[in-house]
């Protein structure tokens, strides 16, 4: 796309924005010879865990491929939701008591995050704004008043459907055909979350290995020896929290997690009266289409972060940029004038089933796949991870031991989602066309 540079300021960065005030850290603390438990990964997930365990005297030793931090955990939009969008066909599939389970630890991810920031004392920017998702078609306004049912009923949520003549109150756009808000949601600024959780996981006693590679892990009579890019650790139990950046350590995890890119920029400060205009109630906003968009106000309350899948291919930030820039100004024309500060790009974790996992193979213990929701719900497959390994009879959570499924011929490279996503965008222009 050229033609475009002017949308870039001149000060303009390839990084999060969050880092410009928490970028991710390097530390090196001494490798341990032993420990209780070696993890790997340290991104919201393997911290929380590894936060509960110290806490209860385990010797915990966190390695990770790049800087501390450096994956989703720090790169995300700052969107915390939880409840998810369960598939069809699930209650048929496992059951109406691991249906409902599942339903309570989908709303529970959120809950336990919220009593979390407030039990730690973490100031980390949150707000609970509540999210508007704008409905791309009528059709779609008509699935969520659907949606809206069952989120006011079995999950207990608070939704409201707010019809396209009273749209103005939730957000400065005549793009959608109404939509629906959902109290349950807020924002943070997610690297200064990671910092905050970084330090009370030192605080307990941790230890973290950043640059440090885990290579290899070893099964050695029930235990297991960890070889690492700086040397082997010997280690009771591991913990995989890779997510969206598995690397193949374990091929069984990596056959059965889908990563996908996905693109975000900021844009330089806005004047206070035109993001009062454009997002009145500082909502978290979103919107029903299959290759969505997500955006929203950063916590200073000047600038839009707005985050999609902008190109199906690993293309550069700057050319996705673009993109990003187009589509934000389809729904907020207002904004036309300002230009892009940052743009990023990061990876999230699917699963075959579309539902996050706690699983344990040969011995190996793993969490993930958050389905691009993580913020609340890592940090809870975390600690649930640490609750099992603490508690082996406390009752389970809904997403443990479900049967992790993988497909014929997925050895964790996902060729099939270029055409498919293609598809699913040609299906959102086909009902925003028509209505549907
Ligand atoms: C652009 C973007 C926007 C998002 N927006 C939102 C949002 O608004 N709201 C929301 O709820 N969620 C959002 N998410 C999802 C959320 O960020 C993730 O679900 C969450 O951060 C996952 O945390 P994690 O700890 O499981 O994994 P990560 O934070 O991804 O950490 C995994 C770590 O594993 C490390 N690793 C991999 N292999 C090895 C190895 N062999 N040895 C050592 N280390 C290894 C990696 O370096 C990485 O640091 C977004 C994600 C992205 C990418």
């Amino acid at each position: 796309m050229p033609g475009q540079e002017h949308i870039f300021h001149p000060d303009f960065v390839v990084a999060p924005y969050w880092w410009d005030k928490h970028p991710p850290a390097d530390h090196n603390d001494r490798m341990p010879r032993t420990v209780d438990i070696a993890i790997v990964g340290s991104g919201y997930c393997g911290l929380a865990a590894g936060l509960a365990l110290a806490r209860q005297g385990w010797r915990v030793a966190t390695f990770d491929a790049h800087r501390i931090g450096e994956g989703a955990s720090t790169r995300n939009g700052g969107m915390v939701s939880g409840g998810l969008k369960l598939p069809a066909g699930l209650r048929r599939k496992v059951g109406q008591a691991r249906y409902e389970k599942i339903q309570h630890d989908s709303v529970e991810s959120f809950r336990y995050f919220e009593s979390f920031l407030a039990e730690e004392g973490f100031d980390v920017d949150y707000q609970r704004t509540g999210r508007f998702a704008g409905a791309h078609s009528a059709g779609a306004y008509a699935r969520q008043v659907k949606q809206a049912k069952v989120l006011n009923g079995d999950m207990g949520l608070t939704a409201r459907m707010v019809p396209s003549d009273r749209q103005d109150e939730e957000i400065g756009s005549r793009f959608y055909h109404g939509g629906m808000v959902v109290e349950e949601c807020g924002g943070i600024d997610p690297a200064k979350y990671h910092h905050a959780l970084r330090h009370a996981y030192g605080a307990a006693g941790g230890s973290l290995h950043s640059r440090n590679p885990v290579r290899e892990i070893i099964r050695d009579k029930g235990k297991f020896l960890v070889q690492t890019a700086r040397g082997a650790v010997a280690a009771n139990h591991v913990f995989v929290a890779t997510n969206g950046y598995g690397d193949g350590l374990v091929p069984y995890f990596q056959r059965r997690v889908i990563p996908i890119t996905t693109f975000v920029i900021a844009t330089e400060p806005l004047p206070a009266d035109l993001i009062k205009d454009i997002n009145p109630k500082g909502r978290m906003l979103v919107d029903t289409k299959r290759i969505l968009n997500w955006y929203r106000i950063t916590p200073c309350g000047r600038r839009i972060i707005f985050g999609g899948r902008a190109k199906f291919s690993d293309v550069d930030e700057r050319e996705s940029a673009k993109s990003l820039y187009q589509l934000m100004c389809k729904i907020w024309p207002q904004v036309r004038d300002y230009r892009i500060s940052h743009a990023w790009k990061g990876n999230v974790a699917f699963t075959f089933d579309h539902l996050p996992h706690i699983d344990t193979h040969q011995g190996i213990h793993y969490a993930g796949g958050c389905q691009g929701a993580g913020i609340a719900m890592a940090t809870y497959l975390g600690h649930r991870t640490a609750m099992r390994l603490l508690h082996p009879d406390h009752p389970s959570c809904g997403f443990e031991n479900l049967g992790f499924p993988s497909r014929p011929l997925y050895y964790g490279k996902p060729w099939f989602i270029p055409p498919l996503a293609s598809y699913y965008k040609l299906l959102d222009r086909v009902e925003r066309w028509t209505g549907w």
